[in-house]
């Protein structure tokens, strides 16, 4: 066992990862094992990461906590927090193989969750009128949360173009690494937009400042400008640079 630690500590090192010792337990693979909010499996040759019991349990309960949180605000207020919530998670679960079940289960908990709230706010209301006064019919869905102007999100995210690593590459291989690299370069342009996307291909995804690849662009790019707005620099394309968030201490080009 302590073998199989050491290795995979250079592994990981390797790739400026660290195996964190209280984290960490080797299971059978066919069991599974929880890891970053994932339950990792073996099923049938087929290597499968779900979004983890765990993580959907905490997701739910902190709906929950904001639901309660917001009680007396404005209801509009209360489901841009909630629309937040779950972009963020879903966002982080986009690449899950069981995303498209676990939409649904999300959805009627929080149906539910809404009806009760609803119910205990407005007491000497019937069903009828709680049904006409929060929810409405878009599209072929009758139950559409809104209030002020503001619609509810669905968990809904198989809309989304899911990119799958192509089965054949053994990510744990090093000589494998470009491959790696460049189809999760491909992943990430999925999520970008505008000047933040032309930048990122044209710097090849490195970090202006420390040349290194950034590896979360699409919350932690940062645009720099070569030459500050205040010494006449513009806006423009060739006037910025795309860095890490944390990568302040940029020289300016001369
Ligand atoms: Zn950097």
């Amino acid at each position: 066992m302590e073998r199989v630690k050491l290795a995979l500590s250079e592994f990981l090192s390797e790739r400026g990862l660290e195996l964190s010792e209280e984290k960490t337990s080797i299971s059978n693979i066919e069991e599974g094992f929880d890891f970053l909010g994932w339950t990792f499996r073996k099923l049938k040759g087929t290597f499968l990461g779900k979004i983890s019991r765990k993580s959907i349990k905490n997701h739910l309960n902190n709906l929950k906590a904001i639901i309660k949180d917001n009680g007396n605000a404005p209801v509009g207020v209360l489901i841009s927090k909630l629309n937040r919530n779950i972009s963020g998670w879903l966002n982080y679960h986009r690449c899950a193989s069981n995303i498209w079940k676990v939409w649904g289960f999300c959805d009627h908990w929080l149906f539910k969750q809404l009806w009760l709230w609803a119910r205990k706010r407005h007491r000497s209301k019937g069903a009828i009128w709680i049904k006409r006064r929060y929810w409405k019919t878009i599209g072929n869905n009758n139950w559409v949360f809104n209030a002020d102007g503001a619609y509810l999100r669905s968990h809904d995210a198989r809309k989304r173009r899911i990119l799958r690593l192509p089965a054949e590459i053994k990510i744990f291989r090093l000589e494998n690494q470009e491959r790696i690299q460049n189809f999760w370069k491909r992943k990430q342009e999925m999520f970008l937009r505008g000047d933040k996307l032309k930048l990122w291909r044209i710097q090849k995804g490195l970090c202006a400042v420390c040349n290194k690849l950034i590896y979360d662009p699409q919350d932690k790019a940062r645009f720099d400008h070569v030459v500050p707005l205040t010494a006449g620099g513009t806006d423009a394309l060739s006037n910025l640079r795309l860095r890490h968030s944390h990568c302040r201490l940029y020289k300016k080009a001369t």
